[in-house]
């Protein structure tokens, strides 16, 4: 019998979930409303340590949304990793600011403190860091920069809900911190996002841009879009996030595993977690010394069709190289983001994996590093 597939990624949306959203549309008000409002209250106390929240229908539109909530002045620079997912630099530019990239730690995966100097420059009014897989970055080095620079701190946390430096929680080191509940992430709201921020007065500004400008209906005080999250998307993330400090704790246990079994496999390397440091692993990202480009590819290829196990690059294109960014960015080299982007793998992690899963990826990993060594 063919082995079953070990995809590597599965969103979990179950039973209660759909009650839950099924209970809001039979309700028969869909749109934001209460559900909004519990579960801004319920995010802020359980993840965020009290930071006011502000729900939107992406985490792209709560990056954006919070860009323009911060009224950058005109040609402002915002300091960002090329080496994440494109809504970084893309939510940026919507608000009419700068992406400027700077280079990542090729070990940790987020911003080099070197690199994010190297890049400031008299219009430089932000840093935006990624807490890249579900590693926070390194806060401490970059908020001192900022502080030295006076410039702003924004969290990218799309990957990172519950990530923590000795007990802080991301999304509330920064003046804002952007999460997203798409279906992949370590938790999810259908589609989804959340602002959340320690200033009152940078909430208000989310909640007008989120709703047309209009606190009061047809009042309206500013330019806003729509970004609202439903009522129906509010609900869905209620159930999750009773459930996804569990789903966390499977995930750092998977990885553990992962780490145990890889232990003594050469040319392997593993995650780099600094000490202090909690990791949320929305990804749990490898790569094989000597290996790279093609060559990982290949190994890619052989996981998923000798063995049945999904893997991901992410990313494979720095986004500086992008067509889309790179007038950004003209001629620009950015070392370790170009090698990281050459020898990134992603193996399965996620919460839905069995024991034997976790062997059967530890066996091929050791298997294709000997084959490719
Ligand atoms: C997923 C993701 C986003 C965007 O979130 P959406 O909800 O898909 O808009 C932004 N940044 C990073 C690093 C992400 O992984």
């Amino acid at each position: 019998m063919e082995r079953s597939f070990i995809p590597a990624a599965k969103p979990i949306i179950g039973p209660e979930e759909r009650e839950a959203a099924g209970a809001v549309i039979d309700s028969g008000m869909v749109v934001q409303g209460p559900q909004v409002a519990a579960f801004e209250e319920e995010f802020s106390s359980t993840m965020v340590a009290g930071a006011h929240c502000v729900a939107v229908n992406s985490g792209t539109s709560a990056q954006h949304v919070a860009t323009l909530a911060a009224g950058l002045p005109e040609g402002a620079e915002v300091i960002v990793p090329s080496f994440t997912f494109a809504a970084t630099a893309n939510s940026v530019a919507a608000a009419g600011a700068t992406p400027v990239f700077a280079d990542i730690d090729p070990v940790t995966f987020t911003l080099d403190p070197a690199g994010v100097e190297a890049a400031i420059t008299e219009r430089t009014a932000a840093i935006e860091v990624v807490h890249l897989y579900g590693l926070p970055a390194d806060m401490p080095a970059i908020l001192g920069i900022a502080e030295r620079h006076g410039l702003a701190v924004y969290e990218d946390c799309a990957q990172a809900h519950g990530a923590a430096i000795d007990g802080a929680p991301v999304g509330a080191f920064g003046a804002w911190g952007s999460f997203s509940f798409y279906p992949t992430k370590n938790m999810t709201t259908l589609e989804g996002g959340l602002i959340s921020t320690r200033d009152a007065d940078l909430a208000r500004a989310c909640r007008l841009i989120r709703n047309q400008g209009m606190e009061k209906q047809y009042a309206n005080e500013v330019i806003g879009l729509n970004n609202r999250m439903t009522d129906v998307s509010a609900a869905v993330g209620r159930v999750q996030l009773r459930k996804v400090g569990g789903w966390t704790e499977r995930r750092r246990a998977n990885a553990a595993t992962l780490d145990a079994g890889l232990a003594g496999v050469s040319g392997v390397v593993t995650p780099h977690v600094p000490d202090g440091y909690r990791h949320v692993y929305h990804q749990y990202t490898i790569r094989f010394e000597g290996i790279e480009g093609a060559a990982r590819d290949e190994i890619a290829r052989v996981l998923r069709e000798e063995w049945r196990i999904g893997t991901g690059v992410y990313y494979p294109i720095p986004n500086h190289r992008l067509p889309s960014l790179e007038r950004f960015a003209p001629g620009l080299e950015l070392p370790g983001t170009e090698r990281a982007a050459r020898e990134c793998l992603s193996l399965p992690v996620h919460p839905s994996l069995a024991p034997e899963d976790l062997d059967r990826i530890i066996e091929a990993i050791g298997a294709v590093a000997k084959a490719g060594a």
